[in-house]
């Protein structure tokens, strides 16, 4: 039977060793090429003005992704406030670039994955997730706790920053 890949690193332990190195490095945010050095957890913010607190402007089924993530049920979107790449043609502008969301703790945002995986959708859908790296893997940490067993999409805009 298939099991997703995060369940290993959660009982190996090795979840929460990225958890606290993703954290760590939101002390000097270069999550992003960006790279803007802000200390996100003493409440400074850089280029994707946000900073400690996760940030959410909806979840729910969405029927608009691509097929092979639709399928019948859904993809199960959450969709992030704020961006770190600020496209200035976003189709998102309202969320991307004026802040429309609520702060939400990570154990909230577990509960909207095991809302989505109740409703039926085959997947969590993180839309726009980098800026919140760190509070999303402890979120999913919260979620494999309540039973969340789906796979992950990592639907960014790929400016991601992969060496340190
Ligand atoms: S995630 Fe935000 S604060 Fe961090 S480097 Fe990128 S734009 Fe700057």
């Amino acid at each position: 039977m298939w099991e997703p890949s995060y369940l290993k690193l959660y009982e190996s332990g090795e979840l929460d060793k990225r958890i606290d190195l993703l954290y760590r490095i939101l002390e000097s945010c270069e999550l992003c090429p960006r790279k803007c050095r802000a200390n996100r957890l003493e409440g400074e913010k850089g280029v994707c003005k946000s900073g400690k607190e996760l940030m959410v402007s909806s979840y729910g089924p969405h029927i608009g992704e691509e097929d092979p993530l639709v399928g019948i049920g859904g993809s199960g979107t959450i969709f992030l406030t704020n961006c770190n790449l600020l496209c200035v043609y976003c189709q998102n502008y309202e969320i991307s670039h004026l802040e429309q969301g609520e702060t939400r703790s990570e154990s909230q945002v577990a509960d909207y994955m095991i809302s989505l995986q109740k409703m039926g959708c085959h997947n969590i859908n993180f839309v726009t997730p980098t800026h919140f790296a760190p509070q999303l893997v402890k979120a999913t940490k919260h979620a494999i706790e309540k039973g969340v067993r789906l796979p992950l999409v990592w639907n960014c805009g790929g400016y991601e920053n992969i060496k340190r």
